[in-house]
């Protein structure tokens, strides 16, 4: 077991900062991911309606942890919504190819969804905190 699969390291996050937090919840994310566990806390999906998957809301120790993959955005839409250095700093490619992210909920304010049917859906706090008070486990986004 590495440190980040050791659920007692994951009460460290409260004390992180945003950034240092987001690189924790990655490393978990990434661990359950290998381990074959992200079933285990799920609680929560979106996906478009071809299954593709767009956020990801695990339970953990620490709180509610909210992980997306990777996807690409057309041009027109990649263009209106980032900027050049936003693109640099983000994208895999420097281009329209945006990294799979990590985060707990605490440090969110809203989400785009994104796949290859599904285009920059903004799904609101408000919505998603709807979701869960519901105890939803499964939300479709029309494409
Ligand atoms: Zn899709």
């Amino acid at each position: 077991m590495t440190a980040d699969q050791d659920p007692n390291n994951w009460l460290r996050a409260a004390h992180l900062d945003t950034r240092a937090r987001s690189a924790l919840a990655t490393s978990i994310y990434n661990a359950l991911t290998s381990a074959r566990k992200l079933a285990d806390h799920r609680v929560l999906v979106y996906r478009c309606p071809k299954r593709c998957l767009l956020l990801d809301v695990l339970l953990l120790p620490d709180g509610l942890l909210i992980a997306t993959p990777r996807y690409k955005l057309s041009p027109r839409v990649n263009e209106a919504s980032s900027n050049e250095a936003g693109r640099r700093k983000h994208t895999e490619d420097g281009g329209r190819r945006w990294g799979a992210q990590a985060y707990f909920a605490q440090d969110a304010a809203g989400f785009s969804l994104n796949c290859d049917h599904v285009e920059s859906h903004h799904l609101s706090q408000e919505a998603f905190e709807l979701d869960m008070a519901a105890k939803r486990e499964l939300v479709t986004i029309p494409a």
